[in-house]
Protein backbone atom coordinates (compact mmCIF):
# COMPACT_ATOMS: atom_id res chain seq x y z
CA UNK A 1 0.00 0.00 0.00
CA UNK A 2 0.86 3.16 -0.71
CA UNK A 3 2.01 5.97 2.00
CA UNK A 4 0.51 8.92 1.43
CA UNK A 5 3.07 11.84 3.24
CA UNK A 6 2.34 15.24 4.25
CA UNK A 7 6.01 17.22 4.18
CA UNK A 8 6.55 20.53 6.20
CA UNK A 9 9.55 21.93 5.80
CA UNK A 10 9.93 20.50 2.23
CA UNK A 11 12.56 23.03 1.24
CA UNK A 12 15.05 22.49 3.91
CA UNK A 13 17.72 20.03 4.96
CA UNK A 14 15.85 17.11 6.47
CA UNK A 15 12.55 18.01 3.74
CA UNK A 16 15.20 17.32 1.41
CA UNK A 17 16.63 14.25 2.44
CA UNK A 18 12.90 13.37 2.98
CA UNK A 19 12.62 13.95 -0.55
CA UNK A 20 15.78 11.78 -1.61
CA UNK A 21 14.63 8.36 0.10
CA UNK A 22 11.09 8.94 -0.92
CA UNK A 23 12.20 9.72 -4.19
CA UNK A 24 13.92 6.12 -4.26
CA UNK A 25 10.90 4.06 -3.89
CA UNK A 26 8.26 5.77 -6.26
CA UNK A 27 5.91 2.97 -5.53
CA UNK A 28 6.03 3.04 -1.92
CA UNK A 29 5.19 6.69 -1.51
CA UNK A 30 3.48 9.60 -2.39
CA UNK A 31 3.45 13.43 -1.61
CA UNK A 32 0.16 14.56 -1.32
CA UNK A 33 1.49 17.90 0.75
CA UNK A 34 3.92 20.08 1.03
CA UNK A 35 4.76 23.26 3.05
CA UNK A 36 7.94 25.65 3.44
CA UNK A 37 8.17 28.96 5.28
CA UNK A 38 8.77 32.21 2.18
CA UNK A 39 11.14 30.33 0.03
CA UNK A 40 9.23 29.94 -3.42
CA UNK A 41 11.71 28.77 -5.65
CA UNK A 42 12.72 25.62 -4.29
CA UNK A 43 9.25 24.84 -3.44
CA UNK A 44 8.07 25.10 -7.11
CA UNK A 45 11.57 22.71 -7.97
CA UNK A 46 9.85 20.34 -5.25
CA UNK A 47 6.73 20.34 -6.40
CA UNK A 48 7.64 20.15 -10.30
CA UNK A 49 9.19 17.10 -9.44
CA UNK A 50 6.52 15.22 -6.50
CA UNK A 51 3.40 16.63 -8.25
CA UNK A 52 1.88 17.08 -4.44
CA UNK A 53 -2.35 17.85 -4.45
CA UNK A 54 -1.59 20.72 -2.01
CA UNK A 55 1.40 23.50 -1.87
CA UNK A 56 1.42 25.58 0.94
CA UNK A 57 3.76 28.67 2.02
CA UNK A 58 3.38 30.16 5.57
CA UNK A 59 3.79 33.74 4.29
CA UNK A 60 0.70 34.89 3.07
CA UNK A 61 2.06 37.67 1.46
CA UNK A 62 4.19 34.83 -1.16
CA UNK A 63 0.71 32.97 -1.99
CA UNK A 64 0.30 34.62 -5.46
CA UNK A 65 3.28 34.50 -6.34
CA UNK A 66 3.62 30.77 -5.45
CA UNK A 67 0.51 30.37 -7.62
CA UNK A 68 1.91 32.20 -10.73
CA UNK A 69 5.29 29.76 -10.27
CA UNK A 70 3.83 26.76 -9.76
CA UNK A 71 1.12 27.72 -12.97
CA UNK A 72 4.49 28.12 -15.31
CA UNK A 73 6.12 25.35 -13.85
CA UNK A 74 3.11 23.05 -15.19
CA UNK A 75 2.40 22.47 -11.43
CA UNK A 76 -1.99 21.65 -10.72
CA UNK A 77 -1.52 21.80 -7.30
CA UNK A 78 -3.81 23.50 -4.62
CA UNK A 79 -2.32 26.67 -3.20
CA UNK A 80 -2.81 27.77 0.44
CA UNK A 81 -0.84 30.07 2.63
CA UNK A 82 -0.30 31.30 6.49
CA UNK A 83 1.08 29.14 9.68
CA UNK A 84 -2.54 28.19 9.61
CA UNK A 85 -2.86 26.41 6.07
CA UNK A 86 0.36 25.10 6.80
CA UNK A 87 -0.82 23.11 10.11
CA UNK A 88 -4.00 22.24 8.74
CA UNK A 89 -1.97 20.06 6.23
CA UNK A 90 -1.21 17.39 9.16
CA UNK A 91 -4.28 16.87 10.16
CA UNK A 92 -5.25 15.91 6.57
CA UNK A 93 -7.50 12.71 6.31
CA UNK A 94 -6.26 12.39 3.17
CA UNK A 95 -2.60 11.69 4.97
CA UNK A 96 -0.98 8.55 6.39
CA UNK A 97 2.47 10.20 7.48
CA UNK A 98 3.18 14.00 8.34
CA UNK A 99 7.36 14.54 8.21
CA UNK A 100 7.30 17.49 10.34
CA UNK A 101 10.66 19.15 9.14
CA UNK A 102 9.86 22.71 10.08
CA UNK A 103 12.48 24.73 12.47
CA UNK A 104 11.63 26.55 15.64
CA UNK A 105 8.79 27.08 17.98
CA UNK A 106 6.54 27.16 14.93
CA UNK A 107 6.17 23.60 14.68
CA UNK A 108 4.56 23.20 17.62
CA UNK A 109 0.82 23.83 15.95
CA UNK A 110 1.61 21.14 13.71
CA UNK A 111 2.99 18.33 15.67
CA UNK A 112 0.03 19.01 17.85
CA UNK A 113 -2.16 18.95 14.54
CA UNK A 114 -0.91 15.60 13.32
CA UNK A 115 -0.72 13.91 17.14
CA UNK A 116 -4.63 14.52 17.70
CA UNK A 117 -5.26 13.26 14.23
CA UNK A 118 -3.50 10.39 15.26
CA UNK A 119 -0.93 10.14 12.38
CA UNK A 120 1.83 8.24 11.65
CA UNK A 121 4.49 11.53 12.78
CA UNK A 122 7.83 11.68 11.54
CA UNK A 123 9.49 14.24 14.37
CA UNK A 124 12.90 16.15 13.00
CA UNK A 125 10.89 19.37 14.65
CA UNK A 126 12.50 18.85 18.35
CA UNK A 127 11.30 22.36 19.61
CA UNK A 128 7.99 21.08 19.80
CA UNK A 129 8.81 18.47 21.81
CA UNK A 130 10.62 20.62 23.86
CA UNK A 131 7.49 23.01 23.95
CA UNK A 132 4.88 20.52 23.93
CA UNK A 133 5.93 18.22 26.72
CA UNK A 134 3.57 16.13 29.03
CA UNK A 135 0.85 17.72 26.96
CA UNK A 136 2.07 16.83 23.56
CA UNK A 137 2.94 13.16 24.66
CA UNK A 138 -0.33 12.89 26.42
CA UNK A 139 -2.35 13.74 22.66
CA UNK A 140 -0.54 11.15 20.95
CA UNK A 141 -1.02 8.45 23.46
CA UNK A 142 -4.68 9.47 23.16
CA UNK A 143 -5.08 9.93 19.53
CA UNK A 144 -3.15 6.90 19.03
CA UNK A 145 -0.89 8.35 17.31
CA UNK A 146 2.66 6.64 16.35
CA UNK A 147 5.66 8.97 17.00
CA UNK A 148 8.61 8.02 14.97
CA UNK A 149 11.63 10.47 16.07
CA UNK A 150 13.86 11.42 13.08
CA UNK A 151 16.52 13.27 15.20
CA UNK A 152 19.31 11.03 14.59
CA UNK A 153 19.46 10.57 18.51
CA UNK A 154 16.10 9.96 19.16
CA UNK A 155 15.90 7.61 16.67
CA UNK A 156 18.98 5.49 17.55
CA UNK A 157 17.39 5.47 20.98
CA UNK A 158 14.03 4.04 19.96
CA UNK A 159 16.11 1.39 17.80
CA UNK A 160 17.89 0.33 21.22
CA UNK A 161 14.62 0.52 22.77
CA UNK A 162 13.04 -2.39 20.45
CA UNK A 163 12.13 -5.71 23.02
CA UNK A 164 12.97 -3.93 26.17
CA UNK A 165 10.22 -4.32 28.76
CA UNK A 166 8.99 -1.17 30.86
CA UNK A 167 10.57 -2.51 33.58
CA UNK A 168 14.33 -2.63 31.62
CA UNK A 169 13.44 0.80 30.53
CA UNK A 170 12.60 2.08 34.16
CA UNK A 171 16.18 1.24 35.20
CA UNK A 172 17.98 1.41 31.93
CA UNK A 173 19.94 5.21 31.45
CA UNK A 174 20.26 6.86 27.71
CA UNK A 175 23.40 7.92 26.35
CA UNK A 176 23.12 10.96 24.37
CA UNK A 177 26.07 11.33 21.76
CA UNK A 178 27.20 14.76 20.71
CA UNK A 179 29.73 15.41 18.47
CA UNK A 180 31.04 18.65 20.44
CA UNK A 181 30.48 21.16 17.55
CA UNK A 182 33.06 22.98 15.69
CA UNK A 183 34.18 24.47 18.93
CA UNK A 184 35.13 21.20 20.01
CA UNK A 185 38.33 21.36 22.66
CA UNK A 186 38.33 25.49 22.43
CA UNK A 187 38.05 27.12 25.90
CA UNK A 188 37.84 31.18 24.48
CA UNK A 189 34.80 31.73 22.29
CA UNK A 190 35.49 35.12 21.72
CA UNK A 191 35.66 36.69 17.97
CA UNK A 192 33.50 33.44 16.60
CA UNK A 193 31.27 34.81 13.36
CA UNK A 194 28.10 32.82 12.20
CA UNK A 195 30.17 31.43 8.71
CA UNK A 196 31.97 30.00 11.81
CA UNK A 197 29.63 28.71 13.82
CA UNK A 198 27.57 27.40 10.94
CA UNK A 199 30.29 24.94 9.66
CA UNK A 200 29.60 22.19 11.45
CA UNK A 201 32.75 19.18 10.84
CA UNK A 202 30.19 16.26 11.08
CA UNK A 203 26.80 16.83 9.62
CA UNK A 204 25.16 19.25 6.74
CA UNK A 205 21.92 20.75 8.55
CA UNK A 206 20.27 24.00 8.56
CA UNK A 207 21.55 27.10 10.02
CA UNK A 208 19.23 27.49 13.27
CA UNK A 209 20.62 23.95 14.21
CA UNK A 210 24.04 24.31 13.71
CA UNK A 211 24.44 27.22 15.58
CA UNK A 212 22.57 24.79 17.97
CA UNK A 213 25.13 22.54 17.41
CA UNK A 214 28.18 24.59 18.14
CA UNK A 215 26.59 25.79 21.31
CA UNK A 216 25.72 22.50 22.57
CA UNK A 217 22.62 24.03 23.22
CA UNK A 218 20.74 21.38 20.44
CA UNK A 219 21.85 19.15 22.85
CA UNK A 220 20.42 20.28 25.57
CA UNK A 221 17.21 20.48 23.45
CA UNK A 222 17.87 16.93 22.83
CA UNK A 223 17.76 15.96 26.12
CA UNK A 224 14.60 17.40 26.72
CA UNK A 225 13.23 16.12 23.91
CA UNK A 226 14.65 12.54 25.20
CA UNK A 227 12.98 12.48 28.22
CA UNK A 228 9.63 13.81 26.88
CA UNK A 229 9.59 10.98 23.98
CA UNK A 230 10.93 8.06 26.06
CA UNK A 231 9.78 8.64 29.78
CA UNK A 232 13.10 9.29 31.01
CA UNK A 233 13.65 11.67 33.68
CA UNK A 234 16.90 14.43 33.63
CA UNK A 235 18.99 11.82 35.78
CA UNK A 236 18.91 8.96 33.86
CA UNK A 237 20.32 10.80 30.68
CA UNK A 238 23.71 11.35 29.74
CA UNK A 239 25.42 13.06 27.76
CA UNK A 240 29.06 12.02 26.31
CA UNK A 241 31.19 13.72 23.27
CA UNK A 242 31.74 11.64 20.92
CA UNK A 243 33.16 13.52 17.99
CA UNK A 244 33.63 11.02 14.45
CA UNK A 245 29.47 10.84 14.55
CA UNK A 246 29.10 6.89 14.25
CA UNK A 247 27.67 5.96 17.54
CA UNK A 248 24.10 8.12 17.15
CA UNK A 249 23.06 7.44 20.74
CA UNK A 250 22.91 4.12 23.10
CA UNK A 251 20.74 2.89 25.80
CA UNK A 252 22.72 0.94 29.21
CA UNK A 253 21.16 -1.17 30.90
CA UNK A 254 20.71 -2.89 34.81
CA UNK A 255 22.96 -5.67 33.38
CA UNK A 256 25.53 -3.33 32.42
CA UNK A 257 24.66 -4.10 28.65
CA UNK A 258 24.84 -1.07 26.20
CA UNK A 259 23.28 -1.43 23.20
CA UNK A 260 24.28 1.05 20.97
CA UNK A 261 23.20 1.94 16.88
CA UNK A 262 26.01 2.90 14.57
CA UNK A 263 25.95 4.46 11.28
CA UNK A 264 27.15 7.19 8.95
CA UNK A 265 26.32 10.92 9.63
CA UNK A 266 23.66 11.01 7.32
CA UNK A 267 20.28 11.59 7.92
CA UNK A 268 18.63 9.70 5.07
CA UNK A 269 19.53 6.81 7.49
CA UNK A 270 16.60 7.29 10.11
CA UNK A 271 14.37 8.84 7.68
CA UNK A 272 14.53 5.70 6.06
CA UNK A 273 13.92 4.25 9.31
CA UNK A 274 11.36 5.86 10.16
CA UNK A 275 9.41 6.18 6.47
CA UNK A 276 9.72 2.06 6.06
CA UNK A 277 9.10 1.15 10.26
CA UNK A 278 8.59 -1.54 10.77
CA UNK A 279 10.28 -2.63 7.56
CA UNK A 280 13.94 -1.44 6.78
CA UNK A 281 14.53 -0.06 3.25
CA UNK A 282 17.76 1.61 1.22
CA UNK A 283 17.46 5.38 1.75
CA UNK A 284 20.66 5.42 -0.48
CA UNK A 285 23.32 5.56 2.56
CA UNK A 286 26.44 3.31 2.28
CA UNK A 287 26.57 1.03 5.07
CA UNK A 288 29.95 1.18 7.17
CA UNK A 289 33.14 -0.57 6.42
CA UNK A 290 34.73 -1.36 9.95
CA UNK A 291 37.65 -2.46 8.31
CA UNK A 292 38.75 1.24 7.82
CA UNK A 293 36.42 3.04 9.93
CA UNK A 294 38.98 3.94 12.37
CA UNK A 295 39.07 4.65 16.04
CA UNK A 296 35.87 5.86 18.25
CA UNK A 297 36.78 8.53 21.03
CA UNK A 298 34.44 9.31 23.90
CA UNK A 299 34.80 12.05 26.42
CA UNK A 300 33.34 14.21 28.56
CA UNK A 301 31.35 17.68 27.52
CA UNK A 302 33.10 21.07 28.46
CA UNK A 303 30.03 21.85 30.59
CA UNK A 304 31.78 24.99 31.78
CA UNK A 305 32.69 26.51 28.30
CA UNK A 306 29.18 25.54 26.90
CA UNK A 307 26.70 26.20 29.74
CA UNK A 308 23.50 26.23 27.57
CA UNK A 309 24.09 21.98 28.13
CA UNK A 310 23.46 22.30 31.80
CA UNK A 311 20.57 25.36 31.54
CA UNK A 312 19.07 22.50 29.51
CA UNK A 313 19.29 20.27 32.14
CA UNK A 314 18.18 22.70 34.84
CA UNK A 315 14.99 23.56 32.93
CA UNK A 316 14.07 20.57 32.57
CA UNK A 317 14.19 19.48 35.81
CA UNK A 318 12.63 22.52 36.96
CA UNK A 319 9.07 20.63 35.37
CA UNK A 320 7.29 23.86 34.53
CA UNK A 321 7.53 25.81 31.57
CA UNK A 322 10.87 26.25 31.41
CA UNK A 323 11.91 24.98 28.96
CA UNK A 324 9.35 27.22 26.11
CA UNK A 325 11.46 30.14 27.83
CA UNK A 326 14.24 27.95 27.30
CA UNK A 327 13.27 27.13 23.90
CA UNK A 328 11.81 30.50 22.63
CA UNK A 329 15.22 32.80 24.28
CA UNK A 330 17.64 30.57 21.80
CA UNK A 331 15.62 30.64 18.75
CA UNK A 332 15.85 34.80 19.68
CA UNK A 333 19.26 34.67 20.43
CA UNK A 334 20.63 32.62 17.65
CA UNK A 335 18.45 34.96 15.05
CA UNK A 336 20.30 38.05 16.08
CA UNK A 337 23.37 36.08 16.32
CA UNK A 338 22.92 35.03 12.86
CA UNK A 339 22.43 38.78 11.73
CA UNK A 340 25.35 39.49 13.65
CA UNK A 341 23.55 41.47 16.56
CA UNK A 342 24.96 40.27 19.30
CA UNK A 343 28.36 38.17 19.74
CA UNK A 344 28.55 34.41 20.41
CA UNK A 345 28.75 34.03 24.24
CA UNK A 346 25.88 36.89 24.04
CA UNK A 347 23.43 33.81 22.93
CA UNK A 348 24.39 32.10 26.54
CA UNK A 349 23.59 35.28 28.79
CA UNK A 350 20.36 35.58 27.28
CA UNK A 351 18.76 32.83 27.47
CA UNK A 352 20.19 32.47 31.10
CA UNK A 353 18.62 35.83 32.01
CA UNK A 354 15.19 35.25 30.38
CA UNK A 355 15.34 31.74 32.41
CA UNK A 356 16.16 33.75 35.68
CA UNK A 357 13.36 36.53 34.98
CA UNK A 358 10.21 35.09 33.15
CA UNK A 359 7.92 33.21 35.52
CA UNK A 360 6.93 30.01 33.73
CA UNK A 361 3.81 28.08 35.29
CA UNK A 362 3.24 24.01 33.58
CA UNK A 363 1.22 25.44 30.59
CA UNK A 364 -2.32 23.56 30.50
CA UNK A 365 -2.91 23.75 26.81
CA UNK A 366 -1.47 24.80 23.27
CA UNK A 367 -2.53 28.46 23.73
CA UNK A 368 -0.53 28.41 27.09
CA UNK A 369 2.50 27.19 25.39
CA UNK A 370 2.29 29.37 22.56
CA UNK A 371 1.64 32.99 24.80
CA UNK A 372 4.52 31.68 26.96
CA UNK A 373 6.54 31.34 23.99
CA UNK A 374 5.70 34.81 22.64
CA UNK A 375 6.38 36.52 25.73
CA UNK A 376 9.71 34.93 26.28
CA UNK A 377 10.51 36.44 22.19
CA UNK A 378 8.95 39.64 22.87
CA UNK A 379 10.90 40.12 26.07
CA UNK A 380 14.73 38.63 24.65
CA UNK A 381 13.97 41.01 21.44
CA UNK A 382 13.86 43.89 24.15
CA UNK A 383 17.29 42.39 25.29
CA UNK A 384 19.12 42.44 22.21
CA UNK A 385 17.63 45.81 21.14
CA UNK A 386 19.06 47.19 24.45
CA UNK A 387 22.62 45.90 24.48
CA UNK A 388 22.90 47.17 20.99
CA UNK A 389 21.62 50.75 22.37
CA UNK A 390 24.46 50.38 25.10
CA UNK A 391 27.03 49.62 22.16
CA UNK A 392 28.32 46.57 23.97
CA UNK A 393 27.70 44.26 20.76
CA UNK A 394 27.36 44.09 17.17
P1 LIG B 1 16.19 24.15 7.67
O1 LIG B 1 16.35 25.53 8.10
O2 LIG B 1 17.12 23.58 6.66
O3 LIG B 1 14.71 23.92 7.10
C1 LIG B 1 13.58 24.36 7.79
C2 LIG B 1 12.35 24.15 6.93
O4 LIG B 1 11.23 24.61 7.66
C3 LIG B 1 12.37 24.94 5.62
O5 LIG B 1 11.74 24.16 4.65
C4 LIG B 1 11.50 26.14 5.93
O6 LIG B 1 10.92 26.67 4.78
C5 LIG B 1 10.49 25.50 6.85
N1 LIG B 1 9.78 26.41 7.75
C6 LIG B 1 10.27 27.25 8.68
N2 LIG B 1 9.30 27.90 9.32
C7 LIG B 1 8.14 27.43 8.80
C8 LIG B 1 6.79 27.70 9.04
N3 LIG B 1 6.41 28.62 9.93
N4 LIG B 1 5.86 27.02 8.34
C9 LIG B 1 6.23 26.13 7.40
N5 LIG B 1 7.50 25.82 7.13
C10 LIG B 1 8.43 26.49 7.82
O7 LIG B 1 16.19 23.25 8.98
P2 LIG B 1 16.56 21.70 9.14
O8 LIG B 1 18.00 21.58 9.44
O9 LIG B 1 15.97 20.91 8.04
O10 LIG B 1 15.81 21.38 10.52
C11 LIG B 1 14.42 21.19 10.59
C12 LIG B 1 14.08 20.63 11.96
O11 LIG B 1 14.67 19.34 12.08
C13 LIG B 1 14.62 21.47 13.12
O12 LIG B 1 13.72 21.41 14.19
C14 LIG B 1 15.90 20.73 13.50
O13 LIG B 1 16.25 20.91 14.84
C15 LIG B 1 15.52 19.31 13.21
N6 LIG B 1 16.66 18.43 12.92
C16 LIG B 1 17.43 18.69 11.83
C17 LIG B 1 18.52 17.85 11.55
C18 LIG B 1 19.38 18.07 10.32
O14 LIG B 1 20.26 17.26 10.07
N7 LIG B 1 19.19 19.12 9.54
C19 LIG B 1 18.81 16.79 12.41
C20 LIG B 1 17.99 16.57 13.49
C21 LIG B 1 16.92 17.39 13.74
MG1 LIG C 1 20.24 15.31 16.70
Amino acid sequence: MTQSIALLGATGSIGRSTLDVVRQHPERFVVHSMAGATRVEPLVEAAREFRPRIVAIATESKKDELAAALRAAGVDAEVRAGAAAVAELAGDPEVDSVVQAVVGAAGVEPTFRAARAGKRLLLANKESVVCGGALLMDEVKRAGATLLPLDSEHNAIFQCLVGASDEARAAARIVLTASGGPFRGRRDLSGITPEMAVKHPKWSMGRKISVDSATLMNKGLEVIEASWLFGFPADRIDVVVHPQSIIHSMVTFADGATIAQLGAPDMRTPIAYALGWPERMDGGVKPLDFTTLGTLTFEAPDRETFPLLDLAFKALAAGGGETIVLNAANEIAVEAFLDRRIGFTTMFALVSEMLAKIDAPKPASVEEILELDRTTRALTREAVAALERSGKEG
